[in-house]
């Protein structure tokens, strides 16, 4: 009832939520607390949480921040729903995103432009936006988002809270509407790094369902939470410092190197040669899984339709003109273009083969460090607008993130100071693939 009355009072202004289930989280509720009397709490028993409205869910409407869903309502819930419902948890909400998780600023949804709680007319980042600014506005403890490129990184980021990307394969992303399939992956946003281990722990494991998903133990995340950081050796990639980085970003994250190196950490120089094609890359492999995925909204099995044709083409292509936003559109174009038959070897496969490279940077660099430090995005939130005519600079604010899901490894953000005009600043920390009790270990180190 309390997170319903602060969405009530300040959502108005955050935008965070795109529906709010009331009833059902007080029936949730309800059942939460009947289940710790009867001493069957769930591990996040009676937990209020927010939900990026791309995961599926049975009761409410799952619009993808698009018109092309604006009134869908999925037939099952996603598998994450599912766990989180079994461990007790109260589902709010759904929240705010940039259409089909196409951004870094959350200024593409089509149903209002989420704010950041920090400070008014500056985005919350994307494009799980919705769901940080939620969390640091109050509205819930915690939300689940989805990180391709850095969707779950950025907004923690930018908005002050904690962000997880597991490995590519530790959490099923069955009923997660896809976006670039060899990249997806569903994460927590929390206000602390022990909250993100337990919620990981809710939603990790192998399902069937999701032939991606990795069939290994899940661990007990909270477990590592105490470990700190003595013997471990923090890697700094001097390709992340680079002239672009705005200094009250450097500042923050230096010292924030520098206090995981007063706790126990040895702090070496890194090199990961090959990040300047990151971006280059991210942006034909994104964009060409996304044409695909996105084929299916076709006016016929889903979503909107346009009502006034007949003709079986241009049915499609009008509901599509009509549904899709820009940036949708940009990167349907893109991906399509670089998909078709004599530029495929051009371009996926040319990216395919440098993705391969950048995913070698990482075995290296891991052959002399457990953990990689750097900023998570180059800049503090932004004002809302002001990006609106360069696509392309915001496509390059995603050089430090891309990185981690082109080579499958996982990544954390955790707030590690301020700006001068008193905005957010997150620190990343990347490890090997699997390696998430050495991130969540290190990432309460710093935070305490
Ligand atoms: N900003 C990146 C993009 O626009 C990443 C988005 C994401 O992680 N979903 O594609």
């Amino acid at each position: 009832r309390a997170h319903l009355a602060r969405i009530e009072a300040v959502d108005g202004r955050v935008r965070a939520f795109l529906a709010v289930g009331a009833e059902q989280a007080l029936d949730a509720a309800k059942r939460a607390d009947a289940d710790r009397r009867a001493g069957r709490a769930g591990l996040l028993c009676g937990a209020p949480l927010g939900l990026k409205d791309l995961l599926c869910t049975r009761d409410l409407p799952t619009t993808c921040g698009s018109r092309m869903l604006e009134n869908f309502v999925a037939p099952y819930n996603a598998t994450v729903v599912e766990k989180l419902l079994q461990a007790g948890a109260v589902i709010l909400g759904k929240q705010a995103m940039d259409e089909f998780a196409m951004g870094s600023s959350s200024e593409h949804c089509a149903f209002g432009i989420p704010e950041n709680p920090w400070q008014a007319g500056r985005i919350c980042g994307g494009s799980s936006g919705g769901s940080a600014a939620a969390v640091a506005a109050d509205e819930c403890l915690a939300s689940l988002g989805s990180d391709t490129g850095g969707s779950v990184r950025q907004p923690a980021s930018l908005c002050g809270v904690v962000g997880l990307k597991p490995t590519y394969g530790r959490v099923s992303r069955y009923g997660l509407v896809a976006f670039a399939s060899s990249l997806d992956q569903i994460g927590p946003l929390t206000k602390n790094v022990a909250d993100c281990a337990l919620l990981l722990e809710a939603i990790a494991g192998f399902d069937p369902r999701d032939a991606t998903s990795v069939n290994r133990p899940v661990p007990r995340y909270r477990d590592a939470l105490q470990a700190g950081l003595a013997g471990r050796t923090i890697g700094v990639p001097t390709e992340y410092f680079s002239a672009a980085l705005d200094s009250d970003v450097e500042k923050a994250v230096r010292q924030g190197i520098a206090v995981l190196q007063d706790l126990g950490a040895r702090v070496v120089d890194i090199s990961l040669p090959h990040t300047e094609y990151c971006v280059a890359v991210y942006y034909l492999i994104a964009p060409a899984e996304a044409s695909s995925n996105l084929a299916r909204f076709d006016g016929v099995r889903y979503g909107y339709r346009d009502p006034e044709t007949a003709e079986l083409p241009e049915l499609y292509s009008r509901s599509r003109a009509r549904a899709f936003g820009d940036e949708v559109k940009r990167r349907i174009l893109i991906g399509t273009y670089a998909l078709s038959a004599g530029y495929y070897d051009a371009y996926y496969k040319k990216a395919s083969q440098v993705r391969t490279l950048i995913r070698e940077d990482f075995t290296h660099a891991f052959q002399h460090c457990d953990l990689i430090a750097s900023p998570v995005c180059p800049r503090p939130a932004w004002p809302i607008g002001a990006t609106q005519d360069d696509p392309l600079a915001v496509y390059l604010s995603d050089i430090l993130t891309v990185s981690a899901n082109l080579a499958g490894i996982p990544a954390l953000s955790v707030p590690c100071g301020f700006s001068a005009e008193g905005l957010p600043i997150g620190l990343q920390l990347q490890a090997a693939h699997f390696g998430e009790e050495i991130l969540l270990s290190a990432g309460q180190a710093l935070e305490s």
